[in-house]
Formats: structure tokens, C-alpha cells, sequence
């Protein structure tokens, strides 16, 4: 498969734009190769600048549940399109995707519609500090919640210490706001709520972790969290930006059962256009402005092209085999693909729920963001490659999450199995 264009365009590119790329996984560092340019996808496939076609697990990060392209989410742009891009003022379009956010969830009774996940979780953050009058936040290492400097931040030394920021830019006072817990561990968020609950705003947290690859909730992960914040004052977000809409219709809350008091989403809602949405009570929403003082604004915030992309999107994800089909033909290829490494003897982890899934280079189960961090990276890396060169398109990092679309037919997974077993064969 060449990539000289691809190697070409990358290497203008990265004298015109920092690394070249405007996202930082782009640039394929962690796989230790170049970045493709993409120059056009439908279905679950994308096509690079040279002409290579492979099936796509990335789906834009997670976006696109319905594959790329969708013939009906198009037709809605270019409807939308022909009556204007943006016009500043409400819309019914905004109207519509607002209502369809608040009846996919219950503890959603309004929502403020922004421009990506990052603004969300931004936003929610101010909101919870207004609402609560404090001015600490929790969250857990190895969860992502956008580039907010609130949000990038790691564990100090001891979990009782306060932050220190991931990314330089970030004074140290702001990070002293931040406190980092350990997922899936309880007693480490009891140990700073018994120290500092007084001054703690909220929890953050993925429900389901999608950013350090796959990890799930253990059984009273989030009982716990809802249980501790309310013992506390202190609210409970969530940040359902990956898994809302992805493993139900709502969000992971809705299998949980467990209500928190705000939500971010992003990703599917915007269906492939950028879109982000916080939401909660009326009561906590009413503090937003103009209705109350929390300032948060934005000039293309609910532009008609973007709402129309996610309400068609939504109104397909509303038929009724969606999530069942979906959770098949992922289990359909994690199984095929768990076959090929236990055939070539590699130590794997395979997480998966509904149509997410992370395939860990380790030996041990993987539930905690320590555990993560056991994974053979390079091994990943050297899987990656080879996976590439065979037509599959897996997130170039180990610590991401794949998603299967309803583009991903029984055919693609096949294929995709196929070139795993012959990509093992020439690793091993
Ligand atoms: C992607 C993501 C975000 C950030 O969304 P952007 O649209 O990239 O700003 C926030 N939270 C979670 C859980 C995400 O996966």
C-alpha cells in the first residue's frame, strides 16, 4: 500500500500546523508511523489520499454510529445548508434536538446546546461551582474530559495532595482546584471527601471510561459516587460524551439507573458535525444564563446544520433493533478476534460493552487505570501497523477506545478477523 501522498501532504502540513495535525492522536506517534490523509469515507470505510481503502474503527472518535456518510444525516445537511449555515438567532432544529436530549433522559429537564465535548464539560464544571458555592472538583486519572486546564490534571504525589497540571500553560494554583481519585476505587474518592468534601463542587466521571481505552464500572462503582456526593453537597456529573447514545438510547445513567445531577454529551448528538450539550435539573439549569448569572455563550452554538445532523441521527438510532444489532456485530468480531490471539498465543484483555471495545496487549484483567498502564505498548504499536497494511483502521494508541457502526456488515467483521489472524501470523 503506498502513502506518498499522504507522507507529502503530512510533511507540508506539519510546517503549516503544530505536528500537523489539529487534534494530537492524529499524528499516529504513539504507532510510530505517519498519519494518513483521508480523502473521502461511506460506510465503515475510509479511502486515503493514495487510493487505500480500509474499515474504520475510529468512526471520527465516536461520532459516527451510523458510519460515515450516512445517505439520510447528508441529505439533512444539505436540506439545512440550503436554508441558511448559521443565523445567530433560535431555530426550531435547536428546538427539536433539545427535546429529544431531555426525553432520552431523566435527569435531563433542560440542556444548553454547545459547540464540542470540551465546552460541555467546561461549562457543567462553572455551573456545578456557581450551584454549589465551592470551588474543588473530582476527577479520576486516566478519564478525559477535554483540554479545559481544569480538566488537565493528574494525581500528585499522594491522592490527598491537590493536582499538578499535565500540560505546561497551566498555572498551579488552578491545578490545587483539581483533585484526582482512582477509578473504580472508592475508598480513594472517601479519602479526599473526608479531608476537603466541604469545598468540593462535584465528581466528574466517565461512566464507562472510554479514554484509556475500555474500562468498565465495577458493581457499586457509581452507586458509590452518587451516594458520596449527595452525603456531601456536592453534584454528580457525568460525562456521557462518548457513551451517550452509544450503548443505549440515552446514556449509560439510563442501564446504571442512577441519576446524576448534570450531563455532558458531545459525539453522537452532533452526528459527525461538532456539538456538545450539558444538561440537569431545572433547578441547576436556571442558574445558566440569561436565565440566571453563569455566564456561557457561543456564536454557532445550535447552527441548524449541526442540529440536523444529530436529530436525524437520533431519529435513526431511535428504530428499534439499533442497539441489539450493534452489540452482535461487535461481540461477533471481539469474539472472532479474542480466537486469533488465543490461537497465536498473545496476551490480550478484551473489553468490550455494546459496540465499544479495547483490545489490551496484557496479561492481566484490565479494570483499573493501573492496569492499563501495564499494557505493551510497543506491541500495540507493531499490531497497529500490521493491522494498517492489511485494510484496518484501528485508533492509533493503545488507550483508545474502537467503536462498530451499523455500516460495520457481518462481511467487514469478517474481513477484519481475517487480516488480525494473518497480521498475528507475521508478528509472531
Ligand atoms: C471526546 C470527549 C470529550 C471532549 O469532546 P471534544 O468534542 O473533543 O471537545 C470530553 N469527554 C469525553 C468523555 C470525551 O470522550
Amino acid at each position: 500500500m503506498p502513502v506518498s501522498i499522504s507522507k507529502q501532504l503530512f510533511s507540508q502540513a506539519q510546517s503549516l500546523i503544530p505536528g500537523g495535525v489539529n487534534s494530537p492522536v492524529r499524528a499516529f506517534k504513539a504507532v510510530g508511523t505517519d498519519p494518513l490523509f483521508i480523502d473521502r469515507a461511506s460506510g465503515c470505510r475510509v479511502v486515503d489520499v493514495d487510493g487505500n481503502n480500509y474499515i474504520d474503527y475510529v468512526c471520527s472518535w465516536g461520532p459516527l454510529i451510523l458510519g460515515h456518510s450516512h445517505p439520510q444525516v447528508v441529505e439533512a445537511i444539505v436540506q439545512a445548508a440550503s436554508k441558511g449555515t448559521s443565523y445567530g438567532a433560535p431555530c426550531l432544529p435547536e428546538l427539536e434536538l433539545a427535546a429529544m436530549i431531555c426525553e432520552a433522559f431523566p435527569s435531563i429537564d433542560k440542556v444548553r446546546l454547545v459547540n464540542s465535548g470540551t465546552e460541555a464539560t467546561m461549562s457543567a464544571i462553572r455551573l456545578a461551582r456557581a450551584f454549589t458555592g465551592r470551588d474543588r472538583i473530582v476527577k479520576f486519572e486516566g478519564c478525559y474530559h477535554g483540554h479545559a486546564d481544569a480538566f488537565l490534571i493528574k494525581a500528585g504525589s499522594g491522592l490527598l495532595t491537590s493536582g499538578v497540571p499535565t500540560s505546561p500553560g497551566i498555572p498551579p494554583e488552578l491545578a490545587a482546584y483539581t483533585l484526582v481519585a482512582a477509578y473504580n476505587d472508592l475508598s480513594s474518592v472517601e479519602a479526599l471527601f473526608e479531608e476537603q468534601g466541604g469545598d468540593i463542587a462535584a465528581i466528574i466521571v466517565e461512566p464507562v471510561a472510554g479514554n484509556m481505552g475500555l474500562v468498565l464500572p465495577e458493581s457499586g462503582f457509581l452507586e458509590g459516587l452518587r451516594e458520596i456526593t449527595t452525603r456531601y453537597g456536592s453534584l454528580l456529573i457525568f460525562d456521557e460524551v462518548i457513551s451517550g447514545f452509544r450503548v443505549t438510547y440515552g446514556g449509560y445513567q439510563n442501564l446504571a439507573g442512577i441519576k446524576p445531577d448534570l450531563t455532558t454529551l458531545g459525539k453522537i448528538i452532533g452526528g459527525g458535525l461538532p456539538v456538545g450539550a450539558y444538561g440537569g435539573s431545572r433547578e441547576i439549569m436556571d442558574m445558566v444564563a440569561p436565565q440566571g448569572p453563569v455566564y456561557q455563550a457561543g456564536t454557532l452554538s445550535g447552527n441548524p446544520l449541526a442540529m440536523a445532523a444529530g436529530v436525524t441521527t437520533l431519529k435513526i438510532l431511535q428504530s428499534s433493533n439499533v442497539y441489539t444489532e450493534l452489540e452482535r456485530r461487535c461481540a461477533r468480531l471481539t469474539d472472532g478476534l479474542g480466537q486469533g490471539f488465543a490461537q497465536f498465543g498473545e496476551n490480550v484483555a478484551i473489553n468490550r460493552l455494546g459496540s465499544m471495545f479495547s483490545v489490551f496487549f496484557t496479561s492481566r484483567q484490565v479494570n483499573t487505570h493501573e492496569a492499563v498502564m501495564s499494557c505493551d505498548t510497543g506491541r500495540y504499536a507493531a499490531y497497529f501497523r500490521a493491522m494498517l497494511q492489511r485494510g484496518v483502521y484501528y485508533p492509533p494508541a493503545q488507550f483508545e477506545v474502537s467503536f462498530v457502526s451499523m455500516a460495520h456488515r457481518d462481511e467487514d467483521i469478517e474481513e477484519t478477523i481475517t487480516a488480525a489472524r494473518r497480521a498475528l501470523e507475521l508478528l509472531s
